[in-house]
């Protein structure tokens, strides 16, 4: 077979043609492919097939297992989101926005791990950038990790960074990031497909044969996708997502997928200005603590994948000053909120169609979970009442087009939550609350049918 000099990828998806063309019909994208140059036939650059040459077929019954332990880094938030520690030889990938935190991330969790052996590759900072924010980190967190455990290189070569790993043996690596990574396999430039991809390959192997394992560092474009190629999230054991919002303190990590734990875990994270801090109790820190009720404010239960957490929204409902009345949203989609007004408008009589209304989610954590729907209804509905909702309510139900309250997933857990942190009444969907099994919660349970009840319940008669 003639050797294929060039190819051209999807810088999307990582498809591979021969030829261009302008419509990908794997992902359904146009104008995403790129000319690269590669030196070898797919076949042979993959890297990971035909490798372990030598091996012979053996009988399931004979094979025993191995059980790795895990590795605990000692920051309990991405311990969990890994589903219980590092697992020896896995491929773990991070993704995020360009500067929303993943290299501090990885360079807190190199220091914390502080007895093992840890190579932090950046091919994006200079030793001395990243030395600086190591001490900022360190001077921080009180303990002085010890400086001998934590290497680190400046290096985008793959068969230098390789070279290095043989000689140090370290027992974790870290490379920030894998679109600045190149193999001499592959002609074309850092950052494209078939680079991405070949590095990863071989990087994907290092790890499953010295059973150490390998962080990647991957930048994701502003649609959420990882910056080029979905195939990288295929070949790696683990992909987790680093996401917030740069102008606010708090970052989720999230996972999209785990080969050794559940993937739909999530840690939460403050950003201060020396590095990452835990937040252990999240429900405790989006509400707002306060003595006193607040008009326009509302605190609902929401799902963050298996996790419940109490999160407060904040409406403001003004006239108009302009002919056109706003509508702004902050972590919630417009959309939605259009949706609920227009309910509130036809079916409830609400007369808020000529209002400014300004709709904010504490903390700027973005909520796709519908239970908020009930939470957003109040918040406006004290707002245009100017009367505050009881500071111990809290509420978590789904409000449908016909003004219906309606039932959301994992009703238990939520209230279970809410009756945790010590309020008093939750309103939830009447058409959930036979479904409820556990009777022994001490919070009291309000169950509504219409949205109209909603406003009989929390401010009395009109
Ligand atoms: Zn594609």
């Amino acid at each position: 077979m003639s050797k294929v000099r060039t190819a051209f990828f999807c810088q999307n998806c990582g498809a591979q043609t021969s030829k261009w063309i302008g419509y990908c019909p794997a992902c359904k994208q146009w104008n995403t492919y790129v000319e690269e140059i590669i030196e070898k036939s797919s076949s042979a650059s993959g890297g990971i097939t035909g490798t372990s040459a030598g091996k012979k077929p053996s009988l399931i019954s004979d094979i025993s297992i191995q059980i790795h332990e895990r590795i605990l880094t000692g920051n309990n938030e991405f311990d969990r989101v890994l589903g219980g520690g590092i697992v020896p030889g896995s491929v773990i990938l991070i993704g995020g926005e360009p500067g929303i935190g993943k290299s501090t991330l990885m360079l807190q969790l190199a220091l914390q791990l502080d007895k093992r052996k840890v190579i932090y590759v950046s091919g994006e900072e200079s030793e001395q950038q990243i030395k600086m924010r190591a001490e900022r980190i360190r001077s921080t967190n009180g303990k002085p990790a010890s400086p001998d455990q934590c290497y680190l290189l400046t290096e985008t070569t793959l068969d230098d960074i390789f070279q290095h790993l043989k000689t140090l043996s370290p027992a974790i690596v870290m490379i920030d990031s894998i679109q600045t990574m190149r193999s001499s396999v592959i002609d074309s430039s850092a950052g494209s497909v078939s680079q991405l991809r070949e590095c990863t390959a071989e990087l994907v192997q290092f790890a499953k044969k010295n059973h150490v394992p390998v962080f990647l560092v991957g930048h994701i474009t502003k649609d959420g996708t990882l910056a080029g190629p979905k195939v990288l999230e295929h070949m790696v054991d683990v992909v987790l997502q680093f996401e917030g919002d740069r102008n606010y303190l708090y970052r989720l990590l999230r996972t999209l997928k785990n080969r050794f734990g559940s993937a739909s875990e999530l840690g939460i994270y403050e950003m201060a200005a020396s590095g990452l801090r835990e937040v252990a109790n999240p429900s405790e820190m989006l509400v707002s603590p306060r003595e006193e009720p607040v008009s326009g404010t509302a605190v609902c239960v929401m799902m963050e994948g298996v996790r419940p957490m109490l999160i407060e929204t904040q409406a403001l409902v003004s006239s108009a000053v302009y002919g056109t009345p706003q509508r702004t949203t902050t972590g919630f989609d417009i959309r939605r909120l259009n949706m609920l007004l227009a309910v509130l408008e036809k079916r409830c009589g609400f007369r808020i169609g000529s209002k400014d209304v300004f709709l904010n989610i504490a903390g700027g954590i973005k909520v796709e979970d519908p239970a908020i729907d009930l939470g957003v209804i109040s918040a406006i509905l004290s707002s245009k009442e100017d009367s505050p909702v009881n500071i111990k309510t809290c509420f978590a139900a789904e409000v449908g087009l016909t003004g219906e309250i309606r039932p959301v997933n994992l009703i238990e857990q939520r209230i279970a939550e809410a009756d945790k942190l010590g309020y008093d009444h939750i309103f939830i969907s009447k058409n959930q609350v036979k479904s409820i099994s556990r009777k022994n919660f001490r919070i009291s349970v309000v169950a509504l049918n219409k949205v109209e009840e909603v406003y009989m319940k929390l401010f009395g008669s009109k």
